[in-house]
């Protein structure tokens, strides 16, 4: 289906707007009026700008506080329609949102709401406009979509349709047999469709709706619900994404207009509307890579979590380190001067990366080059929203290109002693403003399933964390950001977590080994006491150790923390088979931890 956004959904001025979604591969805009007021162009001069893109002006809006108003009242509204009417020609958009009346001169009389509409949609008429009349959530005497309707229909014009809106209509609760009478509605007065998701929230819904709607697959509406009713009433007109936000009003106009994008081919897909590539869940974690300016303190801290280093790239300063199936990749190569050492590229364990990249690249993500280099093997891999190399991988596996055809193995590597089997998961740290995308990137690009988010004390801030895991939990990747733009987010740790089946034997030979762990405070042992029965000299053992606990219905969860190199460290986990979580209720423990080792702090 044609697509469309409305440009209050991005930030920047109107030309930046229309310019971001064309890029992205919009087909039309809705224009906002304010939008307009604000732009240096002139109607005729955005008419021109909007051809040149490629883009078609689908809606303008919103026209406010219209009907059913006493007369005097209603002919100052006509006056001030057909201003907008001359003003809509000059753009070129023939179709305006009226949304319902929250004027305190409103009254409660749907014949009047229909009558007044009817006269409104013959101006609108006479200029070639259609008015698409939608029922705000908050609207005063109409505020459901079917209400809404049942006027449109009563005032029987051609050219009054009405808008649908997925906010207003799934922000009221509705029972989803309410939904139904959606599909009743004659497709051809259905005359516009837009589209919102929203996370599930308890609040006032006019502040809700202003702030927090996102797009769809964010939040937890059931849009592909509702867009198949409205599709069964033979809607074809745009899918217009019309969302307020707090956050996208300030990230980039740009990357948000291809999320935006990508949230509407993944609506269409999960609504059985197109078939793109089906999705290729990875099933294991083939390697972490690691970028730094400085090989030896990272190496150091390999070696004494007893990993051994076994390969080097043929033809650059890219190390393989390994111990059980956990493997790091330690790149010291020129690209990896600038920012510190950071977890750069993950290796996915892919059944089909062809397949998986073909989703990706259908997924508007972008697809790297296949080589990095002339001799390298070709190896599928795309970005994702956090710049996060993702490599789709077939280690070893015959009749594929395995990156490991690229390491030439080292000598006698000493063995590898840690007790490490695996990498357990990967915590990646998201510009703030792309928390969501970045769960709905690896859902529906990656094909992983996510879990709920999580919110966590920061001494110096709150932080959000969402997992995203495939179905044996062989892939698991804490997505976690800071809730404000002001947060450090450069300097926001990432880390790799590596599961063990005896955390306090590997924690004692790290520590052996010379390793450091981070420093628990005494006052954290004394409240788990509190919270759970331990055997007899265990909780001594953890303290002594540094090793923090959780247990949720599955099971016990024991972690603990090496010092921080750059913005990466390591976690040793031990994970009873059925715990699903991280152990998010120590983090503030240990972020408060982290923060006194910080220097300056
Ligand atoms: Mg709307
Ligand atoms: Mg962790």
């Amino acid at each position: 289906m044609r697509t469309s956004i409305a440009t209050v959904s991005l930030s920047g001025g109107l030309t930046e707007k229309l310019t971001a979604a064309a890029r992205a591969g919009f087909d039309g805009v809705e224009i906002f009026e304010n939008d307009l007021l604000a732009s240096p162009l002139g109607p005729e001069e955005i008419r021109a700008r909007c051809a040149d893109l490629g883009l078609s002006i689908d809606l303008y809006q919103p026209m406010r506080d219209i009907e059913a108003v006493p007369p005097e009242e209603f002919g100052r509204n006509l006056r001030r329609a057909e201003h907008k009417f001359r003003l809509m020609q000059r753009l070129g958009a023939d179709t305006v949102l009226v949304c319902s009346s929250v004027s305190p001169l409103a009254v409660d009389d749907d014949a009047l709401a229909a009558l007044q509409l009817r006269r409104l949609a013959e101006l609108a008429d006479g200029f070639g406009i259609r008015v698409a009349y939608e029922a705000l959530a908050w609207g005063r005497h109409v505020s459901t979509y079917d209400h809404a309707w049942r006027i449109v229909e009563a005032a029987d014009h051609p050219a009054l349709g009405t808008c649908l809106d997925s906010f207003h209509i799934l922000a009221r609760g509705s029972d989803p047999k309410d939904l139904e009478g959606i599909a009743d509605i004659p497709g051809e007065k259905i005359f516009f469709l837009q589209l919102a998701d929203a996370p599930l929230m308890a609040m006032d819904v006019l502040q809700w709706s202003r702030h927090y709607r996102c797009f769809p697959g964010q939040g937890g509406f059931d849009l592909a619900g509702l867009l198949g009713h409205v599709i069964r009433a033979g809607y074809r007109g745009p899918l217009s994404l019309e969302v307020f936000n707090d956050v996208f009003r300030q990230a980039e106009a740009g990357p948000t207009a291809v999320d935006a994008l990508r949230s509407l081919l993944v609506l269409q897909e999960s609504a059985g509307l197109t078939e793109p590539p089906a999705p290729v869940v990875p099933t294991g974690i083939a390697f972490a890579e690691l970028t730094g300016p400085d090989v030896e303190p990272v190496s150091e801290l390999l070696e004494a979590l007893g990993f051994a280093r076994t390969a080097r790239h043929r033809s650059k300063p890219v190390d393989l380190w390994e111990q059980g199936e956990a493997r790091v990749l330690l790149n010291t190569g020129p690209g990896a001067r600038r920012d510190g050492t950071r977890l750069a590229a993950v290796g996915l364990e892919s059944p089909d990366p062809a397949g998986a990249a073909r989703r990706a690249e259908s997924l508007l993500a972008p697809v790297l080059p296949r080589r990095r280099a002339p001799e390298d093997v070709p190896l599928d891999a795309v970005a994702a929203p956090d710049g996060t190399e993702l490599f789709f991988c077939a280690t070893g596996r015959p009749g594929l290109p395995s990156w490991t055809s690229d390491f030439e193995p080292v000598g006698h590597p000493a063995p590898a002693t840690g007790g490490v089997r695996r990498i357990d998961h990967l915590a990646l740290t998201q510009p703030w403003h792309q928390f969501d995308e970045a769960a709905l990137f690896h859902r529906s690009v990656l094909g992983l399933g996510a879990q709920e988010s999580v919110d966590v004390a920061d001494p110096y801030g709150l932080l959000r964390s969402r997992a995203v895991t495939n179905a044996d939990g062989s892939v698991r990747i804490a997505l976690g950001v800071g809730a404000a733009p002001s947060a450090d987010d450069g300097g926001r740790a990432q880390h790799v977590a590596l599961a063990t089946d005896d955390l306090v034997t590997a924690a004692r030979r790290f520590r052996a080994a010379g390793g450091r762990l981070l420093t628990i405070p005494a006052n954290y042992y004394d409240d788990l006491a509190a919270r759970y029965e331990f055997a007899d000299g265990e909780l001594e053992t953890l303290r002594g150790l540094g090793i923090l606990y959780d247990r949720d219905a599955g099971g016990a969860f024991r972690h603990c923390y090496t010092e921080t190199i750059g913005r990466v460290f390591f976690e040793l986990v031990q994970r009873d088979e059925g715990y699903r979580g991280y152990g998010a209720g120590n983090a503030p423990v240990r972020l408060a931890a982290q923060h006194v080792r910080r220097p300056g702090r």
